[in-house]
């Protein structure tokens, strides 16, 4: 930006404007208000107050454009979930889930990949959200650690269940229980691209060692 402000000055250079810029964009170009004090240009995240990048905000816009965001209780289900305090790869992964991008097999055939379908952990149901991260038999019993608080009957949807799962746990619970999922899903992959199998001791170990 400092190339198009006139030597030594944060003024901007009329006759360079006029030399690359449609008459449009240097109207705009010359109604925007220099900051005088500032010394170099910095990159801004112009979706947070901060400047900085954050997951939570990108998450914010896709639900705003997928307009899922203003659905009643879902502002605050999801302004709850950015406020837990995981680890980013953990955030990652819920915010692929809450977009709707987690490659699960099925999510896969909704994009046209020809593939089969099936658990790779348990083949015995389709692989969904759901069913990956909370109904197959390997995460059930994963779950079990938080027995008090698993509401794994009666839920179509993984929000859903996340929702009733994370309702009234304390703030360590509910990063464990997020982390939990990420740890389900790392060892579906460790699985589906290196054939390795976890046991269920070894995803949970993981939750509280990556907590650590
Ligand atoms: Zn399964």
């Amino acid at each position: 930006m400092a190339s198009l402000f006139k030597v030594d000055t944060k003024d901007w250079d009329r006759e360079i404007l006029l030399d690359i810029f449609y008459d449009r964009d240097r109207q705009a170009i010359l109604n925007t208000v220099i900051e005088h004090d500032l010394d170099k240009d910095i990159l801004c995240w112009n979706l947070e107050h901060t400047g900085h990048y954050s997951v939570k905000s990108v998450c914010r816009l896709i639900q705003q454009q997928k307009g899922v965001w203003n659905e009643g209780n879902n502002i605050d289900f999801w302004k709850s979930i950015w406020n837990i305090k995981a680890p980013p790869q953990v955030m990652n992964l819920i915010w692929r889930v809450s977009t709707f991008c987690l490659p699960t097999l099925v999510q896969l055939q909704t994009k046209h990949v020809r593939v089969n379908n099936m658990c790779p952990v348990c083949n015995e149901a389709a692989e969904t959200i759901i069913h990956i991260l909370v109904q197959c038999k390997v995460a059930k019993a994963c779950w079990q650690v938080f027995k008090d608080g698993t509401n794994i009957e009666g839920a179509l949807e993984f929000t859903d269940w996340l929702a009733g799962i994370l309702e009234g746990q304390s703030k360590n619970n509910k990063a464990k229980i997020l982390t939990m999922c990420w740890s389900i899903w790392r060892s579906r992959n460790d699985l589906v691209w290196h054939n390795k199998r976890w046991t269920v001791l070894r995803i949970v170990a993981k939750v509280w060692e990556y907590l650590s």
